[in-house]
């Protein structure tokens, strides 16, 4: 009833003066759904002889450029009341123009410290992009004044992010407590119960007797349902708030990009494109329609249980590797999980980190090489990044992992949980895999940053120093490495089952590990200390140990890096990224000529997930020359999962050395990887698939490929001679 009361009230005071209506009160009659009345209300405010209601009057109207021209006007005088550019801040943030915006909230706080306004208005642009400052221009506004429900309310929103509840419910009660009408902060409340499995009826409700057309409040539920890997519940969320509201274009938008995650292409194209057509043009809208536009770059492949998506430029050379791939990790993982898929499931590819960057645009933490939303996995294409930084089969058995305990826990589950499984998935399938000691992690360790298991979520969505998100996923994935150590792999598939059930971590930590949290945070803890304090302990040393030892390298002083390589060594043994020891040493031993301790020790940092192409080639090369053709085909396959793309030569000399060694089916997969990187020497790259064909057996094959050889290089004698040979005797049924 009080929206009744406030109506009357305006309407009074319009008949006194149109002078005296204020810019809230219009903004409180649209907040309650009287939107014919707040139309008038903000028509009155154009015509105001006050440049700041004037701004206000055009920015309810929808009327962006008036708006903002008539900010520019209120703002001018240095006396102007600094509420007016923190005001014309969020007009902006709402038009997409985050860097004016943050720059405005500023401009505010120099004229006036203690504007709390200006510091939630920075809280809001740092929570768009999770850059984790948000929390702290939260405190900062909540110290300023206390009662700054919009506070509370964003606070809630990050608590939720979070997946911390009871906070989230606590500040949205402050909301409701400071604002009866806090629309928001009951939406919040929705979403926990949402989340929870628990009916939210009674919310919307709520928000419905205020305004029965408030899709935001739909909207807030959906993000945060994405937010839960809860995709498909989004889905029905936003179009909930578009029942409501049609005009809701962020909600338009956000629809089309939860239906592109999961995997759709109509709907999202129209549901985007008639938001961008109202002039919603947010990155995500603009980005998103420029990604599907791509789409016909890229070909389609489907069989029983994938579909591959892969740009064209690469699609020959990378099918065979992914799909083969594919099928190996959903073989072993339904075994493992005891479980099927009930659909297929879809990996894209992108060689522009820029469109998969796309995919993963307002979610936290994630993205930095692969992404899966449901059935649909997206990562970056091997090409999209340098050679040597990317492993795109650590990263699809990591992706994979989640497709599955999402299936399997019907997306309920807690982010660390579903990161760490992964992590530690990628060390099962291979120790050079293993998740990196980096120095990040080990400076973490040092300082005594990691944080407690019930709170280990925040480490992943809003990070409170820049290397957090990093060291989280290390956290996670040891803490799953711990309880497979001390319980056994099979605990891990009991968690899944009981985050299934909905159980909170605490719940499930007390359940199936039988300990309080803070008793497995203590355990744990002893346990990555006892494997790694030693090293955190002494990393500073070891860092200028190694700064040492790079000089000398510099100076071609072999006879130290190879007396003082060994000690460093041995202090971070994980270490093998920039300027490390393994390849210090590695040079001087070449340069003394000794292949058997080069080869030794370039064996030892691959075996520790040393990944730089020039390297592995190299110990490929001194593993063959020591007679070993087997270690060295396994060296040069690993570099198949690092930078297959653009080597034409490491896929002839893998063939070449498949072929040797008659592992035909081998080489014909390599030769067909050097005809799809499209050679220099296309004839002889066909012709040496020929061979292979012909010596697997497979004359049909080896005659088609030979023909395309003899048609490049009609003139080409040993493939005229291939040909002739299998003219001779008639192909056999295969
Ligand atoms: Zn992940």
């Amino acid at each position: 009833m009080r929206h009744l009361a406030v109506l009357l009230a305006l309407v009074l005071a319009w008949s006194i003066s149109a002078h005296a209506t204020v810019p809230a009160d219009c903004w409180a009659l649209r907040k309650h759904g009287h939107a014919a009345e707040a139309r008038a209300c903000f028509e009155t405010l154009t015509r105001s002889d006050n440049a700041y209601a004037r701004a206000e009057g055009f920015w309810g109207l929808e009327q962006w450029q008036p708006a903002n021209e008539q900010f520019r006007l209120a703002t001018q005088s240095p006396n102007s009341n600094d509420l007016y550019k923190v005001r014309w801040g969020m007009l902006l943030h709402e038009r997409f123009n985050d860097v004016d915006a943050a720059g405005l909230f500023r401009e505010a706080l120099q004229k006036n410290p203690s504007n709390a306004r200006a510091y939630v208005g920075l809280a809001i642009v740092s929570a768009d992009v999770f850059d984790g400052k948000a929390t702290e221009y939260l405190a900062k506004a909540v110290e300023l004044d206390p009662k700054l429900a919009d506070a509370h309310l964003l606070a809630a929103d990050l608590a939720l992010t979070n997946d911390d509840r009871d906070a989230a419910v606590a500040e949205a009660d402050k909301a409701i407590a400071l604002e009866s009408d806090a629309l928001s902060a009951m939406a919040i409340h929705a979403a926990v119960e949402l989340l929870a499995d628990r009916s939210p009826d009674a919310w919307f409700a709520k928000i419905r007797t205020i305004n029965p057309h408030y899709g935001e409040a739909y909207t807030l539920v959906a993000r945060q349902l994405e937010l839960h890997y809860r995709y498909e519940d989004a889905v029905t969320y936003y179009r909930k708030a578009l029942e409501v509201d049609p005009r809701l274009w962020a909600a338009h938008s956000a629809l089309g990009v939860d239906l592109m995650r999961l995997g759709k292409e109509d709907e999202p194209a129209k549901e985007l494109e008639l938001s961008y057509n109202n002039g919603y043009r947010d990155k995500a809208t603009v980005n998103s329609l420029r990604l599907l536009d791509s789409y016909k770059n890229f070909a389609t492949f489907r069989d029983d249980s994938t579909v591959l998506r892969l740009h064209t430029s690469e699609a020959a050379l990378l099918r065979p590797y992914m799909q083969v791939e594919v099928h190996t990790i959903l073989a072993t993982y339904e075994e493992k999980y005891r479980m099927k898929l009930s659909g297929p499931v879809q990996l894209e590819a992108y060689p522009d980190h820029e469109d998969f960057a796309v995919r993963t645009t307002g979610m936290p933490g994630l993205g930095a090489l692969g992404v899966t939303f449901g059935q649909v996995v997206a990562m970056d294409s091997p090409s999209a990044r340098k050679p040597g930084e990317f492993n795109w089969g650590s990263t699809l058995w990591h992706e994979m992992s989640h497709v599955f305990i999402l299936t399997a826990t019907n997306h309920r589950v807690p982010r660390w949980f579903t990161e760490g499984l992964a992590v530690h998935e990628e060390g099962e399938r291979s120790a050079e895999w293993e998740d990196r000691l980096t120095p990040e992690v080990l400076v973490a360790l040092r300082d005594k940053k990691l944080l407690p298991v019930t709170q280990l979520d925040r480490g992943f969505a809003y990070p409170e120093y820049p290397t957090q998100v990093v060291v989280s996923y290390f956290q996670a994935g040891s803490i799953c490495d711990f309880i497979s150590a001390k319980w056994g792999e099979e605990k891990l598939l009991e968690m899944v089952y009981s985050f299934a059930k909905l159980l909170t971590t605490p719940q499930v930590i007390r359940q199936d590990l039988g300990l309080a949290p803070e008793e497995f945070d203590t355990q744990y803890l002893a346990w990555i200390t006892q494997k790694y304090g030693n090293q955190a302990a002494h990393f500073n040393e070891w860092r200028e140990k190694l700064k040492a030892l790079v000089a000398a390298a510099e100076q071609k002083q072999y006879d130290t890096v190879v007396q003082q390589g060994p000690a460093i060594l041995a202090m971070y043994p994980q270490y093998v990224e920039d300027a490390n020891v393994y390849l210090l040493l590695a040079v001087a031993f070449r340069a003394r000529n000794d292949a058997k301790a080069e080869a030794d020790i370039l064996t030892e940092y691959e075996h520790h997930g040393g990944e730089s192409p020039d390297a592995l080639k190299r110990l490929a090369a001194l593993e063959e020359t020591a007679g070993k053709p087997a270690v060295a085909i396994a060296t040069l396959e690993r570099l198949i999962y690092i930078y297959p793309v653009k080597d034409e030569e490491l896929h002839q000399r893998l063939g070449d050395m498949l072929y040797a060694e008659r592992n035909y089916d081998g080489a014909i997969r390599e030769y067909n990887a050097r005809v799809a990187s499209n050679p220099v020497d296309k004839a002889g790259a066909e012709f040496n698939l020929a061979q292979a064909y012909f010596a697997a057996g497979k004359k049909d094959k080896a005659e088609e490929t030979v023909l395309a050889a003899l048609e490049i290089a009609p003139g080409y004698r040993p493939a005229q001679k291939l040909l002739l040979e299998l003219q001779k005797s008639p192909a056999k049924p295969e």
